[in-house]
């Protein structure tokens, strides 16, 4: 009675997000092709109802941090401020580049933070806890940290705090950006599990963004579009509102493309492949084998599992769920089954 109301709501309630240029998008993981479409004013898929509610769950988030932040020693301030980041191109004039920070924070010795706040699903907190580093995230700080020098020039140091949505874990990214320089220190990561790892450095986050800014502005005013940032079945485009535009006659477009001479420096490569692939065929063959003589024993013995030494090997049995197509009524199939477009790679020796 209440769950599908909430989504209908939310989608009823939610704004279109128009396209201006601002921190939020100007980083490298962004796709470029995506944001020139949205500052063409071409209207992508329909975002699910559903979506809108995890955009509003993500700001109520940030409102929870804050207020346990708030019972901190820091002192948290100057939430959703307005800076001005720096100047790109858009619609033939100069644009200045705004933003709203999360907040700053104060220690007790008086030295102030930039604060931005991200909460994320699971999947991509593990990522970015174990090894990677959320790039676009990270941009935006040091736009925002230009932005807040113009108010007050000491500001140099932020943190990005960004919070599991499905287990209210932390993980903090300590953040010293050299804005004369364009470079941005991440010394150190950590999670409130206590789990820490060592930093590492970006040179020209910020030079970046506003030059991939201008160039949106550019392929507006030639109207063309910029290459494809990802390939057909990355999670970026199947998640995109433009796959359908994007990838309209791919087709056609990938048959017209032509095979190229590769240079030395790939036989190598190419050489490695092959040695291992050989090596996968053979160790997958001998696993077969040892897994097939294994479960003889057991049936054999009439065993269900057997021991040696710190080894145990048992068979199992699983029910699992499957779908029946002989059960399917025909008229479905053609709504059921969707055509979708996937590329591979593959590699040949003659
Ligand atoms: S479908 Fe992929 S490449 Fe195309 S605009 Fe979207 S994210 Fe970019």
């Amino acid at each position: 009675m209440l769950a599908e109301i909430i989504e209908k709501i939310a989608g009823f309630e939610a704004k279109g997000s128009q396209y201006y240029p601002r921190p939020s998008l100007a980083g490298p993981e962004r796709c470029l092709r995506q944001l020139v479409y949205m500052a063409k004013g071409i209207p992508g898929k329909k975002k699910e109802d559903r979506f809108h509610l995890i955009l509003d769950d993500s700001s109520w988030h940030e409102e929870l941090t804050l207020d346990w932040l708030r019972k901190s020693a820091f002192k948290v301030h100057s939430e959703q401020l307005e800076i001005e980041c720096g100047t790109v191109k858009w619609k033939g004039r100069d644009f200045p580049l705004k933003g709203h920070i999360d907040g700053i924070i104060t220690d007790v010795q008086g030295k102030d933070y930039l604060l931005e706040h991200k909460a994320i699903n699971h999947f991509s907190f593990q990522r970015y806890l174990e090894k990677d580093y959320p790039l676009d995230y990270l941009t935006q700080c040091c736009l925002y940290i230009v932005g807040l020098q113009k108010l007050n020039p000491e500001i140099n140091e932020g943190i990005l705090l960004i919070k599991n949505k499905n287990t209210s874990q932390y993980l903090e990214f300590r953040l010293h950006y050299d804005s004369k320089n364009d470079i941005l220190y991440v010394p150190e990561v950590c999670g409130s599990n206590g789990y820490r790892r060592e930093g590492t450095i970006f040179k020209n986050l910020y030079n970046s963004a506003i030059e991939r800014l201008n160039q949106i502005e550019h392929y507006c005013n030639v109207n063309d579009l910029p290459p494809r940032q990802y390939t057909l079945n990355d999670w970026q485009c199947n998640y995109c509102p433009y796959n359908e535009i994007c990838y309209e006659n791919y087709q056609e477009e990938f048959n017209q493309l032509e095979a190229i001479q590769l240079s030395e420096d790939y036989q190598s490569l190419l050489e490695e492949y092959e040695v291992l692939n050989e090596q996968k065929k053979i160790a997958e063959q001998r696993l077969e084998e040892i897994k097939e003589e294994l479960k003889k024993i057991l049936l054999n013995a009439n065993a269900k599992a057997g021991k040696i030494g710190a080894f145990t090997i048992t068979r199992n049995i699983q029910l699992r769920k499957q779908i029946n197509k002989d059960k399917i009524p025909p008229e479905l199939i053609p709504v059921i089954y969707e055509e979708k477009l996937f590329e591979t790679l593959t590699i040949k020796k003659q």
